[in-house]
């Protein structure tokens, strides 16, 4: 049986034949003679038929050179091979398209635009990048040109690339993609920092606090950077200030923060710390760094008091294992008590991933940027049973 699709790729040539026998009459009537076009067209309609696309194509591909004006026909199977995933065949009609010099330049530059789009589909990024480079000449394309190369440089983790892509994206167009951009310049200055390049993730971390001055990555990569030049001091506050940005980000540096109090000779402010973030921002990450600190820092019988504390406040699967887990350690629990654990503990592994508001990909580390929809910031930094409790 043909597939629904497929019988668009029928009813397309079909409709785009009716257009020409009409197109036909009329020339016919003005004295003009027909041609043999129609007959390379239900050829191609034929071979559409016994689903033979390849030779569906060569045969449609001879239409365009009998009459121009079916263009629209090939755009529209190309569109439509894309859609259905059959990327070669999509990049055969708009690559044959763009190589015919006597089309006019505006079709020229729209197939151009539709191979880009292939490439980019069938993941072909080097080629996509080049034809939407080429396609930049073309002020009608250009914005979407532009938008396009953003989302390759991303993809391609190319960073200054996508920066000055999205400079002339707003120059030119009026499209500001601040908090994006903001991400750039972190990305590299992460790369630096991996790279122990310190002066130049510094320069990088200046650029991200000028496009976004609210960035909460950036804040935390201050404060590391301060940390590593052995400025604890300065850490302390950067991290500090993420409380004010945005608290729900505060599991993501919490651990750092007390660990900085606690070498500056401040563990009791470090305990408050956490404490009172626990408290203000109850969260299953805030609850481990703290249940952590409080078990090496005051006694495992304290943490196991809070982990109850924090049990009846916001009762939670993830938490339970936390306390099972602890009575282990401590040698409280028997055998029976041990099995539930191990049970518990399959099942709470898929509940501890984070997961990306936009597309739903799941994962076991935090990401500013969706792996699986390279949307920015999507993740919230709270594990699938929070989420899901909400
Ligand atoms: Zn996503």
């Amino acid at each position: 049986m043909i597939e629904f699709e497929l019988w668009y790729l029928v009813l397309l040539p079909l409709l785009f034949a009716a257009g020409w026998w009409l197109r036909g009459v009329d020339s016919r009537q003005r004295g003009g003679e027909a041609d043999g076009g129609p007959r390379a067209y239900f050829r191609g309609l034929n071979y559409l038929l016994n689903e033979q696309p390849d030779k569906a194509i060569d045969a449609f591909i001879e239409v365009v050179r009998l009459d121009p004006e079916t263009i629209e026909l090939h755009f529209a199977l190309g569109n439509l091979f894309r859609r259905r995933g059959e990327v070669d065949r999509a990049v055969r009609i708009h690559t044959h398209l763009l190589n015919r010099a006597d089309l006019p330049a505006r079709s020229r530059a729209e197939a151009l635009a539709e191979l880009g789009q292939d490439f980019l589909k069938g993941g072909l990024l080097d080629r996509a990048e080049e034809s939407f480079t080429r396609l930049l000449e073309e002020p009608r394309h250009r914005v979407e040109a532009l938008r396009a190369l953003l989302r390759i440089f991303q993809m391609e983790r190319e960073w200054s690339k996508a920066i000055e892509i999205a400079r002339r994206l707003e120059r030119e167009a009026g499209e500001s993609s601040h908090a994006q951009v903001a991400h750039f310049h972190c990305e590299l200055a992460e790369t630096a920092l991996a790279e122990k390049d310190e002066d130049g993730a510094r320069t990088h971390l200046e650029q991200a606090l000028k496009v976004n001055r609210r960035s909460v990555r950036a804040a935390i990569l201050a404060g590391d950077i301060a940390l590593r030049r052995g400025q604890g001091a300065e850490a302390i506050e950067h991290w500090e200030h993420i409380g004010e940005l945005n608290p729900e980000y505060l599991p993501l540096v919490a651990g750092r923060l007390a660990d900085a109090l606690d070498a500056a000779g401040r563990r009791a402010d470090a305990l408050n710390f956490l404490r009172r973030s626990l408290l203000d921002h109850p969260s299953i990450d805030l609850l481990d760094i703290t249940h952590a600190r409080i078990a090496s820092w005051e006694s495992p019988a304290a943490a196991e008091a809070l982990l109850r504390d924090e049990l009846l406040r916001h009762p939670s699967l993830l938490g339970f294992e936390r306390l099972l887990a602890a009575r282990a350690v401590s040698g409280f629990a028997d055998s029976t008590l041990e099995q539930l654990r191990t049970l518990i503990q399959t099942q709470v592994r898929k509940l501890a991933r984070y997961r990306c508001s936009k597309c739903g990909f799941r994962a076991r580390e935090f990401h500013w940027q969706c792996p699986g929809c390279t949307s920015w910031e999507s993740y919230p930094p709270r594990r699938i049973e929070e989420l899901d409790a909400q």
